[in-house]
């Protein structure tokens, strides 16, 4: 089926015309960045104003770069939750007025499925599957049996990754979002300070980074207290290398121990470069898994995953009323 995707969970809008759940003909994506930049974060109201605004420019801009209109298409998708409520809604009641409009079938996507299934829009998917989704809200170990199927094995305790990257690098005082502001100096500085890794219980799957994001902080402000200079790249790779440690060991022993074919190493962080890095070394190709990840424009947040995952949906039957309401605490599977 051809498929109109639209994701405003967050603060990108977006839209995208997938094909067959692969093939993405068009793929609009309106960031707020530089809007929420000066506020520190994204601030939520803000962001819902903003989606409206853009709403129906990124829709059109879909189309029209697809070179098709309405009767070209099968279905309409959107990202019903997890997110922002008002953010979620502006796109929720697009989809809706689209759908009844057209006469099209109205498939609601959960965010993390579609984070997950951009791996689909790079590669075939094979299952049993692993998924580590890091994100702006997420840092999950998602095991995917099949098709469809979705179990969470681990989670993050507290912070997410990604929030542990945008507040450090406050810390910093690099602006908003920090994860790229931080890989960056990263990559210029050296691994000097020990932060520590929180490996949890024997056996955990879950996560923790308050931890160690409050040990980056105190190390900041005690080193300003004592008049010592801080080396802002030193800290940053140091803080990249306790994550990126973190992470790959929890994915290498998942994997192992769920005998899976694939890893889908996926959402914001993963656009990450060190942590791309050590995931390719730690699971090279022609090894027992395939690493999957997909490119940064897929990482960070877009419709053409949506229109990805709506495939499944699609083949599974699932549609809804046009009483789908946004779902800011909406579980996966
Ligand atoms: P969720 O997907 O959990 O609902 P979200 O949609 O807000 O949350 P994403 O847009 O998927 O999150 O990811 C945003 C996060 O990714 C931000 O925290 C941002 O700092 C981080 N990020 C983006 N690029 C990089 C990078 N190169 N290195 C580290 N972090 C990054
Ligand atoms: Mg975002
Ligand atoms: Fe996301």
């Amino acid at each position: 089926p051809r498929i109109l995707a639209i994701e405003t969970s967050c603060d990108e809008t977006a839209a995208s015309v997938v094909e067959g759940g692969k093939n993405v003909i068009s793929t609009i994506v309106a960031s707020q960045m530089d809007i929420h930049r000066r506020f520190g974060g994204v601030v939520p109201e803000v962001a819902s104003r903003h989606h409206v605004e853009n709403m129906t420019a990124v829709v059109e801009e879909a189309l029209v770069s697809a070179g098709m209109d309405y009767t070209d298409l099968d279905a309409i998708a959107v990202t019903s939750g997890p997110g922002l409520v008002g953010a979620l809604l502006v796109g929720v009641n697009t989809a809706k007025a689209l759908a009844y409009a057209h006469d099209l079938p109205l498939l609601p996507i959960h965010h993390i499925a579609g984070h997950i299934h951009a791996a689909e829009l790079v590669a075939d998917m094979e299952y049993p599957a692993m998924a580590l989704v890091v994100s702006g809200g997420h840092t999950s170990l998602i095991y995917l049996p099949e098709e469809g199927a979705y179990e969470t094995i681990g989670e993050t305790r507290d912070d997410a990754v990604g929030e542990a990257y945008d507040k450090v690098a406050r810390t910093l005082k690099l602006p908003y979002p920090g994860g790229p502001e931080i890989d960056r100096l990263a990559s210029e500085g050296e691994v000097s300070i020990d932060f520590p890794r929180a490996w949890l219980e024997n056996g955990s799957y879950d996560f923790s980074f308050s931890g160690l994001k409050s040990s980056v902080l105190n190390a900041v402000h005690n080193a300003g207290q004592r008049g010592d200079t801080v080396v802002p790249e030193n800290v940053a790779a140091s803080f990249q290398a306790s994550v990126v440690d973190v992470l790959v060991e929890r994915a290498q022993r998942a994997v192992s121990e769920y005998e899976v074919e694939q890893l889908i190493v996926t959402g914001g962080v993963a656009a990450n470069r060190a942590l791309r890095e050590a995931m390719k070394r730690s699971f090279p190709s022609g090894g027992n898994v395939e690493l999957i990840i997909p490119p940064l424009s897929l990482c960070t947040d877009n419709a053409a995953m949506i229109g990805a995952a709506a495939n499944i949906s699609w083949k599974k039957g699932e549609r809804a009323g046009y009483d789908l309401n946004g779902e800011p605490g909406l579980a996966l599977g």
